[in-house]
């Protein structure tokens, strides 16, 4: 079935110029970048974000990380989208990403590990809703 996820190509990656490399990874996945922005994220986007981490020991880290310099938000296209960029970006931690993943490929750790992807449909509507309105989504 044809989804839409989102993706936020994290500071790491634009710190080290890797945007186009991991948007090459992307569509070589055949996900089709159907929006996108470059934007620096303000603490509180940031902490809304991932209000559902705020309890755990690394939030502090998270949102400090997240917001040190610009990020490139994304809505993806595809079918299966949603799991299939889950399987392209690799694991949390890129020493346990599988070869050729984003997070192997560029990541440097499990807190800067490149990239965000939604983790279900749901949470894709809700995410790309927080970044995107409808007429900014060319699909
Ligand atoms: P994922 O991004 O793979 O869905 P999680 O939802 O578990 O991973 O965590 C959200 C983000 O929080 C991670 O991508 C990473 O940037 C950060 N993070 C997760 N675990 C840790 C940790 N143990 N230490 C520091 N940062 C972490
Ligand atoms: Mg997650």
């Amino acid at each position: 079935m044809t989804e839409r996820t989102f993706s936020i190509i994290k500071p790491d990656a634009t710190e080290k110029n890797l945007t186009g490399a991991v948007n090459a990874v992307i569509e070589a996945a055949g996900l089709r970048i159907v929006a996108q922005k470059r934007i620096k994220l303000s603490q509180a986007q940031a902490e809304k974000f991932y209000e559902i981490h705020k309890e755990r020991p690394f939030f502090g880290e998270l949102v400090e990380f997240m917001t040190r310099a610009p990020v490139v938000v994304q809505v993806l296209e595809g079918d299966n989208a949603v799991a299939r960029y889950r399987e392209v970006m690799g694991a949390t931690n890129p020493a346990q990403a599988a070869e050729g993943t984003i997070r192997k490929l560029y990541a440097d750790s499990v807190g800067e590990n490149s990239v965000h992807g939604s983790d279900s449909l749901d949470n894709a509507k809700i995410e790309i809703a927080q970044f995107f309105t409808d007429d900014e989504i060319v699909g």
